[in-house]
């Protein structure tokens, strides 16, 4: 599932492939992935314009078509993104196709549908609207502390929570919580100064290295845990093994020797 190091990698592809070509064309195969927003609507504000830059905000990522509307994507599970040529055939799961003047197209792809498309006059306001935190990688460390000290729960599903932090999903939290060797069921009230401190560095340690490999596990370094995140895979700093368990309705992965249930501190 594309959490902020996939969504950023949307971002720099589609800076990198889209940005200034005349818009000629907007199709639409499957309704469902329009959010407020009607086809003609889309199409109006896109036809003959272009795209003037991006910009991120967690796991949204909003398009600027330069006419004071913002079309925003959010990738859901299953989303992405593929630039292709006059000549190649439509992605596969292919929801919206932008076409160019120039022939080459812009798919946004979405097999499960559970991402939307929405045109807004403000990405700002509909951060507001869906009650999104601060990004993950823009939060400074003292205001990540103050938003995280007064939740309660555990704090994966804390981590996971958009409207503490905006970004982070079930991967990443897990990793986060590995390199900070903290067990992913621990109360956030359980949690030390020191403790919070470290997971705030993580999340920005393991953010920035996820966008340095584009999201792609089998490039993250060995001592991460995401490309060993199966049960009974060895744990990567060979203390022990992998385990699965459920924090929240939310499988999470941790190592029970580098991550122990708090109260059982070594
Ligand atoms: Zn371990």
């Amino acid at each position: 599932m594309p959490e902020l190091p996939e969504i950023e990698t949307f971002k720099r592809y589609l800076d990198h492939t889209s940005l200034r070509q005349k818009i000629r064309e907007v199709t639409i195969t499957r309704q469902r992935i329009l959010k407020d927003v009607s086809l003609r609507q889309l199409a109006g504000a896109l036809k003959n314009h272009s795209f003037r830059g991006t910009e991120r905000h967690g796991k949204y990522l909003a398009v600027d078509v330069g006419n004071g509307k913002q079309m925003v994507l959010h990738f859901g599970m299953t989303g992405c993104l593929h630039y292709v040529d006059q000549d190649d055939p439509d992605s596969p799961y292919a929801r919206m196709i932008v076409t160019f003047a120039n022939g080459h197209r812009l798919d946004y792809a979405n097999k499960r549908m559970l991402g939307r498309v929405r045109l807004v006059d403000d990405f700002d306001d509909l951060v507001d609207e869906l009650e999104l935190g601060p990004d993950a990688l823009e939060i400074g460390a003292d205001e990540f502390d103050e938003r995280l000290r007064p939740h309660g729960g555990a704090i994966k599903s804390t981590l996971m929570n958009q409207s503490l932090v905006a970004g982070l999903g079930n991967t990443y939290t897990d990793e986060i919580l590995f390199q900070a060797r903290i067990h992913p069921a621990t109360p956030v009230d359980a949690l030390s100064a020191p403790e919070r401190k470290r997971i705030y560095r993580m999340m920005r340690k393991v953010l920035r290295k996820a966008i340095d490999v584009q999201g792609e596990p089998d490039r993250m370094p060995r001592s991460y845990l995401v490309p060993h995140r199966h049960d009974g895979a060895p744990c990567p700093r060979g203390n022990g093994i992998v385990h699965r368990t459920r924090v929240a309705g939310r499988s999470a992965y941790y190592c029970p020797v580098c991550q122990p249930r708090p109260g059982r501190k070594r």
